[in-house]
């Protein structure tokens, strides 16, 4: 999935954790190779393969992951987007882009990117992407989702709690040995030694999203990995957005979402949803927060 794992389960001895441990190792591959763009054996890239030329059919797991990714992204507006991978390839985000693309290269880049054009026939489980170039990628959920399914699975297999961390993406369940709420801390990005907030995380996901890691330097801007499938350009304005939901696969959308729609959109939509709230830094260190996140309590 590009990126370090960690998993931390709650069982009777070491041997029995172990069992566990292949288990969930086990799941993470299985749905990386349903999911994975990469991986050309993926029933997405088969999707992809087939853009403008026909339906594919999929596993009733990719046809309903995808059908949630459709309803994220006119939760947002359309600020998340899976087809927006086609955009993706103009720009670098390791350090190695100097200058920045021409306005007509970012326009040009986003014609294909439309999640209305991702079309879905559920009585024969196919997916078409209408337009041919279109392609789908799961970068900004997958790992919440990989989150969601290892947890739910560890569940049913009888194991009373634990912590998913999927390169950051959290999903975490039942309590700490002490009997406490899993909590969690997060730093303050003015100073990395530092702890802005301890926040309880109960039976859900949080999920950070920041551009610390991937990014380019253009002319002293930082220019985010995450791109605005309506413009072609990257996101600008925030450097992390934390979000608090029931599950990862949702926060790790929203997180992604919120880079896009900035602090005022993205803070209004959150508080309009049940159980979901984030912590948002700008660039200038400024800290935003939606209404039931306190963070200057004791
Ligand atoms: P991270 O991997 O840093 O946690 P995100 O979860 O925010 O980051 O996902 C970023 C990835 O999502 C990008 O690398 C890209 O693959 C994909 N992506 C970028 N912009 C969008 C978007 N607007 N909608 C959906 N996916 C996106
Ligand atoms: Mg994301």
């Amino acid at each position: 999935m590009g990126g370090r794992f960690s998993i931390t389960i709650m069982a009777n001895d070491s041997a029995e954790a172990g069992k566990y441990l292949d288990l969930a190792i086990t799941e993470i591959k299985r749905v990386e190779a349903l999911i994975s763009s990469w991986d050309k054996k993926s029933q997405t890239s088969e999707i992809n393969r087939n853009a403008g030329l026909k339906p594919v059919k999929v596993d009733r797991e990719l046809f309903k992951l995808i059908e949630r990714s459709i309803s994220l992204s006119k939760l947002t507006d359309g600020a998340f987007d899976i087809s927006f991978a086609s955009a993706g390839k103009l720009w670098r985000f390791d350090g190695s882009m100097k200058k920045l693309p021409t306005e007509a290269e970012i326009r040009k880049s986003v014609v294909t990117v439309d999640y209305r054009n991702i079309v879905l026939d559920k009585t024969a489980s196919t997916v078409f992407l209408k337009t041919k170039g279109m392609k789908i990628g799961f970068g900004a959920v997958g790992k919440g989702y990989v989150a969601d399914r290892v947890r739910s699975m560890l569940i049913s297999e009888g194991v009373g709690a634990g912590i998913i961390d999927a390169s950051g993406d959290l999903r975490v369940w039942g309590t700490r040995p002490d009997g406490e709420e899993w909590k969690i801390a997060i730093t303050d990005p003015a100073d990395k030694r530092k702890t802005l907030a301890v926040l309880p995380i109960s039976s859900g996901a949080v999920v950070t999203s920041g551009n610390y890691e991937k990014f380019a330097k253009i002319d002293g801007k930082r220019y985010a990995h995450i791109i605005d499938p309506r413009t072609g350009w990257p996101a600008r304005g925030l450097v992390s957005v934390t979000v608090f939901a029931p599950s990862a696969e949702i926060a790790d959308a929203l997180a992604t979402s919120i880079f896009v729609m900035g602090t005022e959109a993205g803070l209004n939509r959150i508080d309009q949803m049940p159980s979901t709230e984030c912590l948002i830094i700008d660039e200038s260190g400024a800290v935003f927060t939606s209404k039931n996140i306190k963070i200057n309590q004791p």
